[in-house]
């Protein structure tokens, strides 16, 4: 069979250079949506995702173009998500096309992002297209950024694309590259079906909605498929593709990308990267390289309000439904009582979870010091996966600790490359390079993730002004000399605050913990001790002066609707504070306590 006239590409890019904008344009150009039909950024689908600017879930469309050469061809475009949290969602995806654009901004150049995601399609084999994106800003300089892509990834980017996705510049010539320039897919239709589930999300209509790239065989309508990762069988009651809207189709040969439905309820019973085949006559091995996603970060998740566990229960459920990547388990808490441990693929990840939580289900919560698992070696030669500080066992039976560790890249402007270099040996990182490309640094340093899960990232923006750009891979555990640090206030023990910190850095950290507490609890009629400790051992402590007097007699005296005002303003306050033994710790006081500046 013919396939000569299909193209499967995707966009790699950094934030912000312009991916989503172009999408939309390749998409607007050939007629494949209406103009009138045309929202902004088209392939960002939800709200939080619109927000903050990112792509987080693989998205697709196909698009038909009739090229110079008089041919029609069906381009099949996947958005790959742009965070690092998601690496390994790209890297499936990546694998699911032939070819990619590679779009950077030509007022900004090669970023971290770019460098990582650019690595993906360099490991999938693609044919890539460099694509020099917002030549109509006058700060655009081309050339520059065409010698840095050949001098910092290695491609030749001499028929770089001038684009602006913004005025139209240059979209037809990026359509004829992908024609001209990437290679067609290849695949067997006589071959036994294999289907590669790029991506599945939960529609309320339809129930989960499976994205795959099939590789050889045909995927008819009414096929009873097998999912080779756990052997489950179910019938295809639909098929078809995006052009965006849903379209159903006959069939999907090899090369297309299209979805299937199959009555599935849970995205959970689809696995990104596994091989879909028949149930009879199928594949009897499936793609190489299928490995879920772990989630690598945990915290807790505490309604502020106990009365809320059960809605919490269900808006978790809900939302473990659609992210087979996102875990849970009940917790209770000396402190803060039921709730969640919740496992993450990383901080992004969780905040947009939690997000959605307190925004789409109206929940108030608390979310403890977020973890990365740690390997603990007992004594008895048992290893025990640590996912909370919590439940770390009694130190006389531990024989050793050891920490999952990351390889990051920074790439920065010479004149912050100081700053940057100080604030990852503070975080007890290793340089493994340093090199540069112009008048930027490219830094590669070996750090703990449990120093860059926390803040790491928003100190990096701060002290570059915004011009860094970071990326990163897990490259390991080792071990080393790591304690468990609790907090007491009022004597008591807070296990929500426990952290796993690195001995030389305890007293510190603690230090820095319970004078920041100091300032996040309010005054109460009493004085409060706040206390660091590592086992029976106090390594620094700060008092919480007592109240006085009546505050709002004192200050407003006569003033009876200020007076009103001030305690409408404390009962609002209170709603989000929780009680502590006889102590009132504000919701924010659990992620601000560990900040460090
Ligand atoms: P993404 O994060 O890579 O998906 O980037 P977006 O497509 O969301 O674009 C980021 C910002 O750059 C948005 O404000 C766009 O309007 C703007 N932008 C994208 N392409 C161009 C361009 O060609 N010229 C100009 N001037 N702005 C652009
Ligand atoms: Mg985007």
């Amino acid at each position: 069979t013919d396939l000569s006239h299909i193209r499967n590409f995707s966009i790699v890019a950094h934030i912000d250079h312009g991916k989503s904008t172009l999408a939309d344009r390749l998409i607007q150009s050939t007629g494949t949506v209406q103009d009138r039909d045309m929202k902004e950024q088209l392939l960002d689908a939800m709200d939080i995702e619109r927000e903050r600017g990112i792509t987080i879930k693989a998205n697709t469309v196909r698009i038909d173009y009739v090229a110079d050469d008089g041919r029609k061809y069906v381009l099949n475009l996947i958005d790959t998500p742009g965070h690092v949290d998601f690496a390994y969602e790209v890297s499936r995806s990546m694998r699911a096309v032939e070819g990619s654009l590679l779009v950077v901004d030509s007022t900004q150049g090669v970023e971290a992002q770019t460098l990582a995601n650019v690595y993906q399609a360099i490991d999938a084999d693609h044919e890539i297209v460099p694509v020099l994106n917002k030549i109509d800003l006058p700060a655009a300089d081309c050339e520059r950024v065409a010698e840095q892509i050949e001098d910092v990834i290695g491609i030749d980017a001499s028929g770089a694309i001038q684009v602006s996705a913004k005025t139209g510049i240059g979209i037809h010539e990026t359509l004829e590259a992908i024609v001209k320039l990437l290679p067609p897919p290849q695949g067997e239709r006589d071959a036994p079906l294999k289907a590669m589930l790029v991506d599945s999300w939960y529609d309320a209509y339809l129930g989960v909605i499976v994205l795959v790239r099939i590789i050889d065989g045909v995927l008819k309508k009414g096929d009873r498929i097998r999912m080779m990762h756990n052997d489950s069988i179910h019938h295809v009651d639909r098929i078809g593709v995006f052009r965006p809207p849903m379209q159903t189709v006959d069939e999907l040969g090899p090369g297309e990308i299209g979805f299937l439905t199959a009555s599935i309820k849970q995205v959970r019973d689809t696995r990104v990267g596994d091989t879909i085949t028949h149930e009879k006559k199928g594949a009897d091995k499936a793609l190489p390289g299928f490995k879920p996603s772990q989630p690598v970060v945990f915290c807790g998740l505490f309604p502020v309000d106990n009365a809320e566990f059960e809605d919490l229960r269900d808006a978790i459920e809900k939302l473990a439904l659609n992210d087979a990547s996102f875990s849970f388990e009940m917790e209770t808490s000396a402190a803060l009582g039921f709730g969640f441990r919740c496992g993450f693929l990383g901080l992004l990840h969780l905040e947009v979870i939690r997000d959605r939580i307190e925004r789409e289900y109206d929940i108030d919560l608390i979310t403890t010091a977020p973890s990365v698992i740690y390997n603990v070696h007992m004594r008895d030669g048992e290893m025990i996966e640590l996912h909370n500080p919590a439940d770390m066992p009694d130190l006389t039976h531990v024989d050793h600790i050891e920490e999952p560790r990351i390889k990051a890249t920074i790439l920065v402007p010479d004149e912050f490359l100081g700053d940057v270099l100080k604030l990852c040996q503070d975080r007890r990182g290793i340089q493994m390079d340093l090199t540069y490309a112009g008048s930027r640094a490219m830094v590669v340093y070996d750090l703990p993730l449990n120093e860059v899960v926390f803040d790491f990232y928003d100190r990096l923006k701060s002290v570059t002004k915004g011009y860094a750009s970071f990326d990163y891979q897990m490259i390991g555990y080792r071990q080393d000399h790591l304690v468990k640090m609790q907090i007491l206030v009022n004597d008591e023990p807070v296990d929500a605050l426990s952290t796993m910190v690195h001995r030389d850095r305890a007293e510190t950290r603690g230090r820095a913990m319970v004078e920041k507490l100091k300032d996040l609890i309010p005054r109460h009629m009493f004085k409060i001790p706040i206390q660091a400790a590592i086992g029976g051992r106090i390594i620094a402590r700060e008092t919480l002066a007592a109240l006085r007097k009546d505050v709002t007699a004192k200050c407003y005296g006569g003033d009876a609707t200020r007076k009103k005002k001030l305690l409408e303003k404390q009962k609002a306050g209170k709603k989000k504070m929780r009680q502590f033994g006889k102590v009132d710790i504000p919701q924010e006081a659990f992620i601000n306590a560990l900040k460090m500046d």
